[in-house]
């Protein structure tokens, strides 16, 4: 009833030939039909891994919301769109904190991935100070009320979602499943009460966070954990092919 997602966030690793190398044996894995896989590789590799992908779909992890103009240094929706990328991350928090990417650019470049017809993964999730102090599930849906919920519900069809808490990426500390599906469940009725309950019951919501092999099936029995956002244990081929099989 909605997409089982494992995806892939390269970030900025690997030599071009190491992601060649990765792309082929990512699309090389046992993919079963019931779901989807994705890679993120850095902005330069993106075509080429592309080219080199059948079953496996490729995204950027970055863009511009503008089309096109004098924006150095930044490559637009758009170019992904003529460049047949399947897909781009929005709103991750290395994003937000290292280049000061605010709730209203987030609102433009979702809008703007939208309208090109390019799949965006809208990432949310909660610092650990607001873990801690307990204000966690008001605070994540913040974040999707400035940045997500003005979509009609046609354009909010197209969004994936994931759940990525700040103190569990690249800390080996890794949500339990009681936390990620408490998480998961509250956007899942945060949706439902925005887009009513057919919508809610069709969004993928995928965790991400020091998911590995040793934690993936815990968290992928979860109700509303649809798969996983993957960062360091993608970079494995091994790793990763793991992930994709538990899910
Ligand atoms: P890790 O899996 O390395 O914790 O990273 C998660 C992430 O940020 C994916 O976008």
């Amino acid at each position: 009833m909605r997409s089982k997602i494992v995806a892939g966030n390269w970030k900025m690793n690997l030599s071009e030939k190491e992601a060649k190398e990765l792309c082929k044996e990512v699309n090389n894995m046992n993919i079963g039909s019931e779901i989807e896989v994705y890679i993120f590789p850095p902005m330069l590799y993106v075509s080429d891994c592309k080219a080199l992908s059948s079953k496996v779909k490729v995204g950027a992890q970055n863009a511009y919301p503008k089309d096109s103009g004098a924006y150095t240094g930044e490559v637009s929706m758009w170019q992904l769109k003529e460049a047949g990328i399947d897909a781009v991350l929005i709103g991750h928090s290395e994003r937000r904190e290292y280049f000061g990417e605010d709730h209203s650019f987030l609102k433009q470049k979702l809008d703007s991935a939208i309208a090109h017809g390019i799949t965006p993964f809208f990432c949310c999730g909660e610092p650990l100070e607001i873990r801690q102090n307990g204000t966690f599930l008001s605070y994540v849906k913040n974040q999707l009320e400035e940045s997500v919920f003005h979509l009609s519900a046609t354009e909010f069809e197209k969004v994936v979602l994931a759940y990525e808490p700040i103190w569990a990426i690249g800390t080996g500390q890794t949500a339990t499943a009681e936390q990620a599906e408490e998480m998961h469940a509250a956007i899942r009725s945060w949706v439902e009460e925005k887009y009513g309950k057919e919508l809610a019951g069709k969004t993928s919501v995928l965790y991400g966070g020091s998911c590995n092999p040793g934690n993936a099936q815990a968290l992928f029995a979860c109700e509303n954990v649809d798969g996983g956002l993957i960062g360091g244990a993608s970079l494995k081929a091994a790793d990763f092919s793991v992930l994709v099989a538990e899910r």
